[in-house]
């Protein structure tokens, strides 16, 4: 099969990508946060093909993309008054709401669960190919299971060439981590995943949350999870990364005295200097997180690479999105942390 790249900006480029998702096929999605691996979420057999492209295992549910607020009650049933108030709030956006399924939702696309992950991405086309298709669209990240998200066409050419139809080419993604997941169906809202909408802005809203043990620790690979797809380790490139924490000057030290040949650092661009004759490699600027977040999948990308033994990766401290790209970073790194001042 050969896999059409379509120009976000091209005319003919919604009315095709809907003809296919109408037809059942694959079509990758450019959103706000990451491209994702879109379908017709209603039609079972589609979104089969998802999980065989991207060998995702079956029970890691996939969140469904709407047009707009106006959509939720098709397909979610006691929707809290809350959920209307996030939808106002951060819709289009970063925020994926867990809501009780109607049964019109396929147990494919939850991945077996009485629940439904919607959203409304905060990307023009994306929101044009969905109206045209008249579907929701189910769409994970679309990188192969255990490789990092793909935050550009290229990414998902790298990972799909010749086995999806086509890509929609909609530039690199401006939040570049997943979105933040809210669940909204127990007594106290619990967040699943921090990204692009941090605790602070959900506080505004909801009063108090609940985070996930899942967000902050690793997993043990048996744990029924509320949210099954925190169990995988997503994101990890192949070799082991490792954060090193502490001040500047002191992870450099310590780095640079551990570190090998095949070693790469992953590091802030104020710190480039500090690595010299190193190849370090910046993934954004640590007094600006958003570049962090935009830059990070990138950068594991490129690191994600046979020929490196062990990565060194410096992780941003903070709130707001540096939450996010802490909480992907550790989980590339399997929650490996080194503090060279505790080791002396
Ligand atoms: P991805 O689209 O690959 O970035 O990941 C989607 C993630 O959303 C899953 O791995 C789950 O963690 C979460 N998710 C989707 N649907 C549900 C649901 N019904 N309940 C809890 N979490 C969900
Ligand atoms: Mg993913």
């Amino acid at each position: 099969m050969n896999t059409m790249l379509l120009p976000a900006d091209h005319p003919d480029t919604p009315v095709l990508a809907a003809e296919l998702i109408k037809s059942g096929a694959l079509v990758a999605l450019p959103t706000e946060t990451v491209y994702g691996l879109g379908a017709n979420g209603l039609d079972p057999e589609a979104v089969a093909q998802i999980f065989q492209v991207k060998g995702r295992p079956g029970d890691n549910p996939l969140i469904l993309h709407l047009t707009g607020a106006d959509q939720i009650a098709q397909f979610c049933h006691h929707i809290p008054e809350t959920a209307y108030r996030l939808a106002e709030r951060f819709w289009p956006g970063p925020l994926t709401m867990v809501l009780p399924a109607k049964p019109n939702v396929p147990k494919r696309t939850t991945g077996g669960l009485n629940t439904v992950a919607v959203r409304c991405p905060d990307c023009e086309i994306t929101r044009k190919i969905i109206a045209l298709s008249g579907v929701p669209i189910a769409a994970p990240s679309a990188n192969l299971s255990g490789k990092p998200s793909t935050t550009t066409a290229r990414h998902v050419l790298d990972d799909h060439n010749g086995k999806i139809p086509a890509v929609v080419d909609g530039g690199p993604c401006a939040v570049g981590v997943e979105s933040t997941i809210i669940d909204l169906t127990g007594d106290t809202p619990r967040l699943l995943r921090p990204g692009g909408i941090t605790p602070e802005q959900l506080r505004q809203i909801l009063g108090e949350i609940v985070i996930d043990e899942a967000v902050t620790a690793q997993l043990s690979p048996d744990a029924v999870a509320k949210a099954p797809g925190m169990k995988y380790r997503h994101y990890a490139p192949q070799e082991p990364v490792v954060i090193v924490a502490g001040e500047r000057e002191v992870a450099a030290r310590y780095i640079r005295a551990h570190m090998r040949k095949e070693d790469r650092v992953l590091c802030f661009e104020e710190e480039l200097p500090l690595y010299a004759g190193c190849n370090p490699l910046s993934y954004g600027r640590e007094d600006d997180p958003d570049s962090l977040g935009a830059g990070l999948f990138a950068a594991l990308r490129i690191l994600d690479d046979p020929g490196i033994h062990q990565v060194y990766a410096r992780c941003p401290k903070g709130e707001g999105v540096a939450f996010a790209v802490q909480n992907r970073l550790k989980k590339a790194a399997a929650f490996r942390i080194i503090d060279p001042e505790a080791e002396g």
